[in-house]
């Protein structure tokens, strides 16, 4: 699976990774994953994101638990919001305007953690464009970790796959996930120190890049500059982003308990407006 560009590596942006829209979608889903948390359910969401004008257009939360459903998982009710919402539009009820089919195409998923095998073979044959997410999901993962349904050759539908980039607040992601199992396991939490603490690498399990991209692809998005993250297994560098950034962001997330969501609630709520209008994100 390669990405649709053709420039040259060596003449591609620097980095897409250092775009800010990659970080400021991504943070929307983890706080959507810490009101989950603080609901008792498992600490994955999302938010599906039309890229044509930047706007979220639908979101998703873990709700296996509330639900005692275990197909309940957080992509599957933004996928279902987005069928809702195009089979609202009046030019759809009247028969013209733009099929589910074509309107996935031009969107992208934020996914706290990598889709798994069941939610990844739904996201191929609703044919997304493209998933970013924070951490693998190294039991059930679809995107690579276990299987890679997203572009599995050997996988004979109507698409020929979507590529995902993996790694973003990859840590965030795993430290709301660890926080659950805590609390799941009865265990009294950790005190957390919030000022100096520094995240220590060995903490994390590296993340094995080559198992979810080409080194072709990965050096498209990620940049050059990353290509020992690539190697190594380690976390990508993001020049400007401060090495506490996502122990800062945990915390944040961590001290406002129902984490108000009404915002993505809101801006998720509105018909969807194809117009391809970029918006311009408040960063
Ligand atoms: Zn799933």
């Amino acid at each position: 699976m390669t990405d649709t560009t053709t420039t040259p590596i060596s003449s591609s942006p620097a980095s897409h990774i250092l775009e800010p829209k990659h970080h400021h979608f991504m943070k929307q889903a983890l706080r959507l994953a810490s009101h989950a948390l603080h609901t008792n359910e498992v600490p994955v969401a999302c938010v599906f994101v039309h890229s044509p004008t930047n706007s979220i257009v639908s979101y998703g939360m873990n709700s296996t638990n509330d639900s005692l459903s275990g197909v309940k998982h957080a992509e599957f009710r933004g996928i279902e919001e987005i069928l809702s919402k195009t089979c609202s539009l009046p030019e759809f009820q009247t028969g013209g305007g733009k099929q589910p089919i074509e309107i996935f195409k031009e969107i992208e998923l934020y996914v706290t953690v990598e889709p798994c095998v069941m939610c990844a073979s739904a996201l191929r044959q609703i044919g997304i464009k493209r998933v970013y997410f924070g951490c693998g999901n190294e039991r059930f993962g679809g995107n690579g970790s276990v299987l890679k349904i997203n572009d599995d050759p050997q996988v004979k539908d109507l698409f020929t796959g979507y590529v995902s980039y993996p790694g973003i607040y990859r840590k965030c992601a795993i430290l709301l996930l660890r926080e659950f199992y805590t609390r799941e396991n009865g265990k009294a939490p950790e005190p957390r120190q919030k000022k100096n603490r520094v995240l220590k690498l060995d903490e994390f399990p590296e993340i094995k890049w080559k198992d979810y991209l080409t080194e072709e692809e990965f050096l498209r998005f990620y940049g050059l500059t990353n290509r020992e993250s690539f190697q190594n297994n380690t976390d990508i560098i993001v020049p400007q982003a401060d090495e506490n950034e996502e122990a800062d962001l945990f915390d944040t997330l961590m001290a406002d308990p129902v984490q108000d969501i009404s915002d993505i609630i809101e801006v998720s709520s509105q018909p969807l407006c194809l117009a391809n209008k970029k918006q311009k994100l408040q960063l």
